[in-house]
């Protein structure tokens, strides 16, 4: 059995064990709402739970797909809950959170992929704390792209971010059930739509891809004319999962950060440890005050 690659120093981080973890991980568990946070196993969960930011995964626990990267259970899902709106509304009430992240796992069953419920959660965040910001991490919502994207542009969230994940060339190994370009065209449709919506991607590096193929990434996100991108090393959640084929060292990924900045994104996070919602609120808060 191969053994695992050894996790080099810069990825290593503290377990949680601040009391503001305690209080979020309490509060999460009172509005029965479940975050990515806790189903990707994210390695920033300490520091971020400790200044109650938390990304909060609608729509169930269990993913229509199996990508080969995430944690989250796959299999068929339950029904929709329709408490689930009012609840984050108060988890953003009760924090005081002046920006959000939503995602959810890939409703493939139901007959608008999810959509209405981003749009039920965005109306009920809109009503209760007008003032947050609003970050949806959605899925592809495959075959039902067009009326999804349409809905949810009108409810007007303030950033669409939709992940690549990874360079096209691992789609079927990693990402099977998804199509590169069609990913890609869900933010170049979103911004066409609206083009006062932030849309925003991110991928993970450490999968096997190669510099030239991320710059071509980076350079086919800009034709789509997204906004934002991350960039975060790949962990291996159990072993099980797609193993880590590179630790990417910090260096390459603020190199990787640099050439991006320089195709002309508006926000770039690139660090081994950066994910899709990491620090979030405070990168867009930083460049709505630029
Ligand atoms: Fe949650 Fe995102 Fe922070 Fe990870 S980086 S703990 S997923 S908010
Ligand atoms: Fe995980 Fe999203 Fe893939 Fe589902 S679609 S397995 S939640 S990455």
């Amino acid at each position: 059995k191969p053994e695992r690659k050894r996790k080099p120093d810069w990825i290593r981080v503290k377990a949680p064990t601040s009391r503001g973890y305690g209080e979020t991980r309490q509060l999460m568990r009172d509005l029965s709402l479940n975050t990515v946070c806790e189903e990707a196993a994210c390695p920033n969960i300490g520091e971020c739970w400790e200044k109650k930011h938390a990304t909060v995964m609608i729509l169930g626990d269990t993913c229509t797909r199996a990508c080969a990267f995430c944690n989250v259970k796959t299999g068929m899902p339950g029904r929709v809950d329709p408490a689930e709106p009012e609840h984050v509304a108060e988890l953003a009430l009760k924090t005081g959170l002046e920006h959000i992240v939503i995602t959810s796992v890939d409703r493939d069953d139901l007959p608008d992929g999810g959509a209405n419920q981003f749009i039920k959660v965005i109306e009920a965040l809109r009503a209760a704390t007008p003032k947050t910001t609003i970050e949806i991490l959605t899925p592809d919502f495959r075959g039902k792209m067009r009326p999804a994207i349409e809905a949810i542009a009108a409810a007007r969230p303030d950033v669409f971010n939709h992940n690549l994940e990874t360079v096209p060339r691992l789609y079927p190994t990693i990402r099977p059930g998804a199509r590169y370009y069609a990913s890609l065209r869900l933010l170049e449709e979103v911004k066409a739509h609206d083009p006062s919506i932030f849309t925003k991607s991110g991928i993970m590096l450490g999968l096997g891809e190669g510099r030239l193929e991320v710059h071509q990434v980076m350079d086919d996100m800009r034709c789509a004319d997204i906004d934002f991108l991350t960039m975060g090393q790949y962990l291996q959640p159990t072993p099980k999962h797609a193993e880590v084929a590179e630790f990417v060292t910090p260096q390459a990924f603020k190199s990787y950060g640099a050439i991006a900045r320089a195709k002309g994104f508006l926000q770039v996070a690139s660090s081994p440890l950066t994910r899709s919602s990491y620090h979030a609120g405070d990168d867009f808060a930083q460049m709505r005050a630029a």
